[in-house]
C-alpha cells in the first residue's frame, strides 16, 4: 500500500503524520464498528449497509449505545441529525448526551430510538406547502449508508429529513429513490440482455472549483458578504489572459490551507486526491476520488464546509459562488457519473474494443434518448440564479444540452446507424517524435470542455454544475432518466429469445440513434455557429433559470418522477416552488444590496472625489489657469453618474415591486431586475476607472484578485 506523508505546520518540529493511519479516524468505519459493536450485531449491521436489510429494533440500542461509547472516546458531547433540506445546504441541531439521572445527576445516554428517528421540527426550512405550520412535524430518519463522524466534539448522523406523511423535504430522500430505480431498472434489462447481474450502484466523483481571497479584503465589500458575488468592480488590469494562473505553483500560503483542508477531509474520510490552481486568478480545484453517489453527496457537502471553514485559519475566504467575478472564469463543479456492479465492474467501461461490447453500447444508446428525451429537467438540475452567470458565459457550457462522445464512440455509432462494419482507422498511438521515450497509447476519448455531458473514457462528465450546487439533484435527475430508458429498452426486449438477442440490440441501438442523434455534438459548445445549429436541431436553450424551472412540472416529467417512485406530483411542485421563490429572492437581495452600496458608500465617495475636482478647478480657475483635465475627468464622472442615479431610483422601486406567482416574479427578476443591475453595474464600473483609488470606498478587483494571495 503507498504510505503518504505529509508534514503539520508547526512552528519548529515538522511532525510526520502518515495517512495510513490516520485517514478515516473520525468516521465510525467498518472497523470501528468492528471495535465497538458484538460480532453478531457487527454482522447485522453490515447487512444493513450492504444489502439493504432493515436494521432489527432489538439491535438498534446497542448500535446506538456502541456509536455513543465511540463518538464520546473522541470527545464528542453531543450527537446530530445532520440532514440537507430543500435549501441545499446542510442542517444540524445539537444534542447533548445526557439524560438526568436526579436533581443534579445525569448519564451519558444515547438510545436506539434517538439514532434511528429525530424529530428537529426544523419547520422554518422551506417546504413549498408540504408542510403547513399547523402540521409542522418533521423527521428525520438515520440513513445508515451513510458513514456517521465526528466533528467539533458532535457526533454527526447522516440523515434523511421527511414530513408527517412521508414526504421528502429533502435533497437526499429522492436521492436514495432515484439509486433505487436506476438499480431496478439496471438489474432487470441486464438480466434480460443475458447477464447475471443482482445489483448496481452508480458512482460520482465531483470536482469542486473555489475561490480564494484575503479575508480582510472580503470583510470590506457588502456584495461579497451578503450576496457572495461582486456586484461592482471595474476589469483588473490583467484577467486570465495569459493563462499563467492554471496548474501554476502553489503559493505558501495556499499550500498550507491545502494541507490543512487535506488533513481534515482525510480524517473525515474524503477521498481528497487532486489539487491544483485553476484558470482565474485566485481560483483552484479539489477532486477526490469518486466513491458510490449517496456517500459522494455527503462527502461533497462536508468539503465544501471544510474549504470554507480552514480558509478562515490561514485570514482567507473561500467563495463557492459560481460567478463572484465579472470577466474572469467563475467556479463550476464536474460531476463525473458512472454505475458499476456489486464487484466493482463499472458498466460505463468500453473495453478494447467498443465497438463489440454490445453491453456497452446498449447502455450507451439508453443514456443518448434520456438526455435527449430530458434536456430540460438537465437544465432544471443545475439551475439556479448564480449559476446562470456562467452558462454560456464562453467559459462553461452553454444553456443547451448535448452529449460529446469522442471520434471513436461517434464513429462506431454511426457505423451502427447506418448498417456498416465499423472500421478502426484510429492511430492509438500518439507520436512524440522522441526516440527514446517509450510510446504513449493514446485514450479513446479526447476531452471537449465545451460540452456539458461528456463522455470521458469510462464515465460521463455532467459539467454544468455551479460550484456550491448540492449534487443531489443532478443526480437524482440523471439516475431517473436512465433508470426510464433502460426500463423502456427491457420492456422492449423482454419478448426477445436468447438466441435473437444480439440483433434485436443492435436494431434498437439503431433505431434510437436515428430519432436521438440531434443530440450528440462534437463540436466546440462555445461557438454561436453551434447556438444556430441546436435551434435547428430543436434542441431547447432555456436560458435563465426563470426559463428553466417551470418545465419541472410539465406532464411528462411528472409522469417519469411519480413511474419511478422519485416524487411524487405534491413533491415535484414543492420544489419548483421552491427553486423559483429563491431565484427570485436572491435576486431581490442583489439588488437590495446594490441599492445600499451604491447610496451608502458609492455615491458619497463619488461625490467627495468630485468635490475635489471642483476645488482644484476652482483654485485654479481663481488664478487664471485653465483645468481642462480636470473638467474633463469630472465630466466622465458626471454624466454616467446622472444615469446611475436615474436607473438607481428605478431599482429601488422595483425592488418592492408586487408579483402575483412565483412564476411572475422569477421572471420579472430575469428581464426586468437583473438587466437593470447590469446596467447599473457597467456605469459604476466606469466611473470607478476614473476615480482616484484613494478616494473608492471597495477593494477593487487588483486589490482582490492579485493581492489576496500575498
Ligand atoms: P479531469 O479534471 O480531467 O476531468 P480528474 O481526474 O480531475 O479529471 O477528475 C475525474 C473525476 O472523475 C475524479 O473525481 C475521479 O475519481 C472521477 N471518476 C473516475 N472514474 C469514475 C467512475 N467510474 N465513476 C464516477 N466518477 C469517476
Ligand atoms: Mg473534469
Amino acid at each position: 500500500m503507498k504510505i503518504m506523508i505529509l508534514y503539520t505546520r508547526q512552528e519548529d518540529t515538522q511532525k510526520m503524520k502518515i495517512v495510513d493511519e490516520y485517514f478515516g479516524c473520525d468516521v465510525f468505519s467498518t472497523s470501528a464498528m468492528q471495535r465497538y459493536l458484538p460480532h453478531a450485531v457487527y454482522k447485522q449491521m453490515m447487512d444493513v449497509m450492504e444489502k439493504g436489510k432493515e436494521l432489527p429494533k432489538e439491535i438498534a440500542d446497542v448500535v446506538a449505545n456502541a456509536m455513543k461509547d465511540w463518538a464520546m472516546d473522541k470527545g464528542a458531547t453531543h450527537y446530530t441529525h445532520w440532514f440537507q433540506p430543500m435549501t441545499g445546504i446542510t442542517a444540524e441541531k445539537h444534542d447533548a448526551f445526557i439524560n438526568p439521572t436526579g436533581p443534579t445527576s445525569v448519564i451519558s445516554d444515547f438510545r436506539g430510538k434517538e439514532l434511528i428517528k429525530g424529530e428537529p421540527d426544523a419547520s422554518s426550512f422551506p417546504s413549498g406547502g408540504l408542510r403547513a405550520t399547523f402540521e409542522a412535524r418533521g423527521y428525520t430518519a438515520w440513513d445508515p449508508t451513510s458513514l456517521a463522524f465526528v466533528k467539533e466534539k458532535t457526533l454527526y448522523i447522516p440523515t434523511l429529513f421527511c414530513s408527517y406523511d412521508g414526504s421528502a423535504l429533502d435533497k437526499k430522500t429522492p436521492l436514495l429513490r432515484s439509486n433505487d430505480a436506476l438499480n431496478k431498472a439496471a438489474v432487470r434489462l441486464l438480466n434480460i440482455m443475458g447477464y447475471n447481474i443482482h445489483k448496481i450502484k452508480t458512482t460520482v466523483g465531483p470536482e469542486q472549483e473555489y475561490f480564494l481571497i484575503d479575508e480582510e479584503m472580503f470583510k470590506e465589500r457588502l456584495d461579497l458578504l451578503v450576496t457572495g458575488r461582486t456586484l461592482f468592480g471595474a476589469a483588473p488590469v490583467k484577467g486570465q489572459e495569459l493563462d499563467d494562473h492554471y496548474f501554476g505553483s502553489l503559493s505558501e500560503r495556499v499550500k498550507a490551507y491545502m494541507e490543512e483542508v487535506d488533513e481534515e477531509l482525510w480524517k473525515l474520510g474524503v477521498y481528497a486526491k487532486t489539487e491544483h490552481k485553476e484558470v482565474a486568478p485566485c481560483q483552484f480545484e479539489l477532486a477526490p476520488v469518486f466513491t458510490s453517489t449517496n456517500i459522494a453527496n455527503d462527502q461533497n457537502q462536508l468539503t465544501m464546509e471544510v474549504l470554507q471553514k480552514v480558509a478562515s485559519h490561514h485570514g482567507l475566504v473561500c467563495l463557492l459562488h459560481e460567478k463572484p467575478f465579472d470577466g474572469v472564469n467563475g467556479s463550476g463543479k464536474h460531476n463525473n457519473w458512472s454505475f458499476c456492479t456489486e464487484e466493482g465492474e463499472n458498466i460505463l467501461e468500453p473495453g478494447d474494443s467498443p465497438k463489440d461490447n454490445i453491453r456497452f453500447l446498449t447502455v450507451l444508446a439508453a443514456i443518448i434518448k434520456g438526455v435527449d428525451e430530458y434536456q430540460d429537467l438537465l437544465r432544471i438540475s443545475v439551475a439556479s440564479a448564480g449559476n446562470d452567470h456562467r452558462l454560456g458565459a464562453d467559459e462553461a457550457p452553454p444553456a443547451i444540452i448535448s452529449i460529446y462522445l469522442g471520434e471513436e464512440l461517434t464513429a462506431i455509432l454511426e457505423a451502427i446507424e447506418a448498417g456498416n462494419e465499423y472500421v478502426d482507422t484510429i492511430d492509438r498511438r500518439l507520436e512524440l517524435g522522441i526516440s527514446t521515450l517509450p510510446p504513449i497509447a493514446k485514450d479513446s476519448t479526447d476531452r471537449n470542455r465545451t460540452s456539458p455531458f461528456a463522455f470521458t473514457g469510462n464515465k460521463f462528465e455532467f459539467r454544468m454544475l455551479g460550484s456550491n450546487l448540492n449534487i443531489s439533484c443532478p443526480n437524482t435527475i440523471l439516475n431517473t432518466i436512465v433508470a426510464e430508458e433502460l426500463t423502456q429498452f427491457a420492456d422492449e426486449l423482454e419478448c426477445v429469445k436468447k438466441e435473437d438477442m444480439t440483433k434485436a440490440l443492435i436494431a434498437l441501438i439503431q433505431k434510437t440513434l436515428k430519432n436521438h442523434k440531434r443530440i450528440i455534438f462534437s463540436g466546440n459548445g462555445y461557438s454561436d455557429e453551434w447556438k444556430k445549429e441546436a435551434k435547428r436541431r430543436g434542441l431547447l436553450e432555456l436560458k435563465t433559470t426563470a426559463d428553466a424551472l417551470p418545465h419541472y412540472t410539465d406532464p411528462k416529467n411528472l409522469q417519469l418522477f411519480e413511474k419511478h417512485n422519485v416524487y411524487s406530483a405534491s413533491e415535484l411542485h414543492a420544489r419548483e416552488s421552491i427553486l423559483l421563490t429563491n431565484y427570485y429572492k436572491v435576486v431581490q437581495i442583489e439588488a437590495k444590496t446594490m441599492a445600499y452600496m451604491l447610496r451608502k458608500q458609492i455615491l458619497p465617495a463619488i461625490f467627495s472625489y468630485e468635490a475635489k475636482l471642483a476645488q482644484i478647478i476652482q483654485t485654479k480657475k481663481s488664478s487664471g489657469i485653465d483645468a481642462p483635465l480636470e473638467v474633463k475627468i469630472l465630466k466622465n464622472i458626471n454624466t454616467p453618474l446622472e444615469l446611475v442615479s436615474n436607473h438607481l431610483d428605478t431599482l429601488e422601486t422595483l425592488i418592492h415591486k408586487e408579483t402575483t406567482t412565483e412564476k411572475q416574479a422569477a421572471c420579472f427578476a430575469a428581464n426586468e431586475l437583473l438587466p437593470l443591475m447590469e446596467t447599473i453595474r457597467q456605469l459604476t464600473d466606469l466611473i470607478e476607472t476614473n476615480v482616484s483609488k484613494e478616494d473608492w470606498p471597495l477593494p477593487d478587483y487588483n486589490d482582490i484578485l492579485f493581492k489576496s494571495m500575498l
